[in-house]
């Protein structure tokens, strides 16, 4: 076997990272072990307290609930179920900009709800007019982005509340990939800010956990009640995550990174990122492509097929947003030498 199987110095399409040297040992340590279970495996059950507490005061969250989930996709399945148990209607729907990551598209056919997909604005953001227009009396709820996958926007969340409340639906926020650098900007983005009722904020991305942690947040443990179903073998009598046993490897090693990072160390890689980002996008302006304007660590530009195949073909890892556009996420592995390096390589591609 390689030393690492995941080689990550030329990937630059990925939401996932190294993980921290300390997260990697606690997963090792804890990969045994089942927070599943939490009558048997009473440590790791305590750890997973520990990490529903850290992630709730990153989101704003008093006396948070939830659980360290196997990643945005199940904590995104899990708050459209919570809504749906909630709405009590006959056909449920859910409101989402078309920003939205494809997990909800999963949920909606599992769940049997009606997604109803409207446009973002100029800016990539949820229109708010769009939203408004589609909720009715049967939206169990609306979903705003915090961190979009393809161009790291935020929606205004607080405006996407005043909506859900409206229409008695709940606000689920799409954190999983934002939730550990939004701290760090001055987006309202949080419980804090506006009603917020689920959020989906995943320590094995931007946390620099190591995969499976995901983390699903709810405003109060009721909201996790909706989930919960009896579970007669086990020691303990109920559960409410999507799947029975779970990897403790993912728990420990989110608590872990959590435990070192929070707060000083991911606001210093946030300005890392941040400023990879600028500088990748400043030196692709001066070359003449159209560049997304980053808000968040992540740059789209208008390069084309060729050469994006080209790049592909020297080794990078890279990925195209629906607009077609070149999508590169400055992840925590993501340095500037690395980024140097494609320059480089683009430069040479297109003297060719
Ligand atoms: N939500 C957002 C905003 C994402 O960017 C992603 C993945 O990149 C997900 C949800 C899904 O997360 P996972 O791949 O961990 O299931």
């Amino acid at each position: 076997m390689q030393a690492e199987p995941q080689p990550f110095d030329r990937v630059l399409s990925s939401m996932c990272t190294r993980p921290h040297p300390v997260a990697r040992e606690a997963a090792e340590q804890f990969l045994a072990t089942n927070p599943g279970d939490p009558g048997t495996y009473p440590t790791i059950a305590a750890l997973e307290e520990d990490a529903i507490a850290m992630l709730g005061e990153i989101a704003g969250l008093e006396n948070p609930s939830g659980y360290v989930a196997s990643g945005g996709t199940e904590a995104n399945i899990q708050a459209l179920r919570i809504a749906r148990e909630r709405a009590d209607v006959d056909r449920p729907n859910v409101v989402m900009p078309e920003s939205g990551h494809f997990s909800f598209q999963k949920a909606a056919d599992l769940l049997e709800i009606d997604l109803r997909i409207v446009p973002t604005d100029r800016n990539y953001r949820a229109d708010l007019e769009a939203v408004q227009a589609c909720v009715d009396a049967e939206t169990a709820a609306i979903v705003g982005v915090a961190g979009t996958t393809e161009y790291g926007r935020v929606d205004p969340i607080p405006a996407l509340g005043e909506i859900a409340d409206s229409v008695d639906a709940l606000l689920h926020v799409d954190a999983a990939w934002g939730g550990f650098v939004l701290p760090f900007t001055d987006a309202e983005w949080h419980f804090g800010h506006a009603p917020v009722d689920t959020m989906t904020i995943d320590p094995h991305k931007m946390g620099q956990a190591a995969v499976p942690a995901g983390g699903l947040l709810v405003r109060s443990s009721d909201l996790l009640d909706e989930l919960a179903v009896d579970t007669p073998y086990l020691e303990s009598t109920s559960q409410a995550t999507l799947t029975g046993t779970r990897s403790g490897a993912g728990v420990a090693s989110a608590v872990a990174a959590m435990e070192e990072l929070w707060p000083t160390g991911y606001r210093e890689q946030y300005v890392r990122s941040r400023n990879n980002a600028e500088w990748l996008a400043d030196a692709l302006e001066k070359r003449g492509y159209d560049v997304v304007d980053p808000t968040l660590p992540l740059v789209a530009a208008d390069v084309s097929h060729s050469t994006f195949e080209a790049l592909r073909d020297r080794g990078w890892r890279i990925s195209r947003t629906g607009n077609d556009q070149l999508r590169v996420v400055c992840m925590p592995h993501v340095t500037r030498e690395m980024l140097a390096s494609f320059v480089a390589d683009l430069d040479r591609l297109e003297m060719r």
